[in-house]
């Protein structure tokens, strides 16, 4: 199906309830909503043609919502762009990605329009969300034909190239009913009187829930400042019914520490979904004794979006530090195994490559055939991330395969020495790397964000980690840095870090 039907069928039910805000702000309702998309799509097939993509660049904006369903009304995919890229970066999407119109917001047009000069992203019309020209393209609602082909592109979900240059990953109307559907089965009963919180960024994992939220006629909240600001959220969780957001672990801890500072109590809120990164379990454990049983995992990734494993709010009660450490069950309609180099599963407990199987995987990579054949195989995806099931089909993540740092022929997953470092009470940040080493093959490196004035010697964190975990697993060198390099989403860049351990 089509996601622009789910907003049809939520506003042919609720026409007058209250679907887009800014702040506190009502701006559309549900059926104000329609007609804008419909009116956007009927503009876009005057510039386009179906299967055309409409890339998308801004900070968070309102007007994502009615340019997703306006595009997938014209039968046309979305692709939205990181609004913090660098704007040569984003001219290389337009350019893989081959869009004909880009909707880009105030902040960015100028420096995208210079550095298109000359490339042949220069054919991109650029039109400036909220301008003259947006206004012109909103005219007459769309008449004609909406496709309803499930395999149409959707979305390509460019990755958040933490990795390597960003590839486009193609998410079809398929792909993303199943991560919707799934959501709504297994995690949240979304319903007229929830909102959705748009604290990430909506051009990646906040957008995904957009769908869901609209299937069930739920409020779309973007905050004012278009930005993560976690006294603004608390505040907008008062102003809005039943509250549900998509949050980087980054980003809960500092909801968390703004909530025990200021003591705010937020009462509408419902869901905290987390995931991206791993979620250390003391900070999930401090968290859920600030804001309660909220608390939602999802594994997933741009490849095979939200939905390859989680934990429902049920299943962080009982505070077991295995379930808690770990990505949850297997998710509705997906085939989750771990296989060894062969290719072949491995038993319960074994660590190997984690595979996924189901409408919610892509199709491809956009352009890329190479990269296709390398991540899907027999209609699995290879996810690069490692980690091992236990008999009741818990699967705990270890780290990508990448990140894996193998020492003197022992593996070490750095997540497992960050866990101990972190419960330590000087360290407020780490992440742990590996560093070529002409003896062991690598070392392992632990690169420290202190908590204010505190100064333990790297002989007191051996220490600690020699209480806690196997000798070959205890960092060999400490590093202590003011701040680790992160992408936009909060993510950790450990590639950067590595490349910086000579000069650290
Ligand atoms: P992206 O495609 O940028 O969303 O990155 C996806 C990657 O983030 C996954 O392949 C995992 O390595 C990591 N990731 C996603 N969700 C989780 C999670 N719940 N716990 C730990 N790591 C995660």
């Amino acid at each position: 199906m089509n996601n622009y039907f789910l907003l049809d069928q939520a506003a042919r039910r609720f026409p007058d309830h209250g679907a887009v805000f800014r702040g506190s702000d009502q701006l559309l309702t549900f059926a104000e909503l329609r007609s804008r998309a419909l009116r956007l799509a009927a503009g876009l097939r005057a510039v386009g043609r179906p299967g055309d993509r409409v890339a998308l660049a801004s900070e968070n904006c309102p007007e994502y919502v009615e340019l997703f369903f306006g595009s997938w009304a014209a039968n046309m995919a979305v692709a939205p762009v990181n609004a913090k890229l660098h704007p040569k970066e984003m001219v290389q999407i337009l350019e893989d990605s081959g869009a004909s119109v880009a909707f880009v917001s105030a902040k960015i047009i100028d420096a995208l329009a210079d550095a298109a000069k000359g490339s042949p992203a220069e054919a991109c019309r650029l039109v400036r969300i909220g301008g003259a020209d947006y206004a012109a393209m909103v005219g007459e609602e769309w008449k004609g034909p909406i496709g309803s082909d499930p395999a149409e592109l959707a979305w390509l979900f460019f990755t958040s190239g933490t990795t390597g240059r960003s590839k486009g990953a193609m998410l079809s109307h398929r792909n993303l009913n199943a991560c919707t559907f799934a959501h709504l089965a297994d995690m949240e009963p979304v319903d007229e009187n929830s909102s959705l919180l748009h604290a990430a960024p909506m051009s990646h994992g906040s957008g995904l829930y957009i769908p869901a939220y609209i299937a069930r006629a739920a409020r779309q909240v973007v905050p004012a400042s278009g930005a993560y600001d976690p006294a603004e959220f608390l505040a907008l969780c008062e102003s809005h019914p039943g509250v549900g957001a998509f949050l980087a672990p980054t980003m809960v801890q500092r909801l968390r520490l703004q909530a025990e500072s200021s003591g705010a109590r937020p009462r509408n809120l419902r869901s905290i979904i987390y995931g991206g990164a791993p979620m250390y379990v003391e900070e999930l454990r401090k968290s859920i004794a600030v804001f309660g049983q909220v608390f939602i995992q999802i594994y997933g990734q741009g490849e095979a979006p939200m939905t390859i494993t989680g934990l429902r709010r049920a299943d962080h009660a009982g505070d077991n530090a295995d379930v808690l450490g770990s990505g949850g069950y297997p998710r509705l309609g997906v085939e989750v195994a771990v296989v060894g180099e062969d290719g072949a599963p491995l038993p319960v407990g074994e660590v190997g490559e984690i595979v996924c199987r189901g409408d919610i995987v892509m199709s491809g990579y956009w352009n890329n055939p190479k990269a296709t054949a390398d991540a899907l195989k027999d209609g699995w995806l290879f996810t690069g991330d490692m980690g091992s099931f236990d008999k009741k089909g818990l699967l705990t993540l270890r780290d990508r395969s990448k990140d894996v740092v193998i020492s003197g022929g022992s593996n070490v997953y750095p997540r497992e020495v960050e866990e101990v470092l972190l419960r330590h009470a000087d360290v407020a940040e780490v992440c742990v790397v590996g560093q070529p080493h002409p003896e062991w093959g690598e070392i392992v490196v632990a690169v420290i964000v202190l908590r204010d004035d505190r100064q333990p010697t790297p002989a007191e964190l051996d220490a600690f980690c020699n209480e806690n975990i196997a000798r070959f697993k205890r960092p060999k060198r400490y590093l202590f840095v003011d701040a680790l390099p992160k992408s936009n989403y909060g993510k950790v860049l450990k590639r950067e870090l590595r490349q910086q351990l000579d000069s650290l």
